[in-house]
């Protein structure tokens, strides 16, 4: 399927996923390939193509994105052990769908890559 437009589909709930939290602002699903034992999307209701587009008058969703990621840690029980929070940018940073989103892995411990 076309990546172009496959999040603002499963946000307006036209494609199955599941959906682990959505308000106004933002939604949170399960990755369809998850990396990790929890593998968690967040992102922008409204269409922000990658991090690159984020401008003063956007800036405050990045926040939010990370406060409720953050809830959602200490909701499913796995804030503790730990996780990480991932930014994928373009064609070097690996960015394949070009809504930007966050990633959150947990349940296990990952590898540093950095
Ligand atoms: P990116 O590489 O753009 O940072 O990450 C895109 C992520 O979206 C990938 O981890 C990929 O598995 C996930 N993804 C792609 N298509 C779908 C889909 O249709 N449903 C869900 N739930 N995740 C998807």
């Amino acid at each position: 399927m076309n990546n172009k437009n496959i999040f603002n589909k499963i946000i307006k709930k036209k494609i199955p996923s599941k959906i682990i939290y959505q308000d106004k602002k933002i939604t949170m699903f399960e990755d369809i390939n998850p990396k990790s034992p929890i593998h968690i999307l967040i992102v922008p209701n409204q269409k922000i193509k990658s991090i690159n587009k984020i401008n003063k008058n956007n800036k405050n969703i990045i926040g939010y994105m990370i406060y409720k990621s953050v809830r959602i840690a200490k909701k499913m029980k796995f804030a503790e052990d730990g996780y990480r929070l991932v930014i994928n940018c373009n064609k070097n940073g690996g960015q394949i769908v070009p809504h930007l989103h966050i990633h959150m892995l947990a349940g296990k411990k990952l590898r540093n890559f950095c």
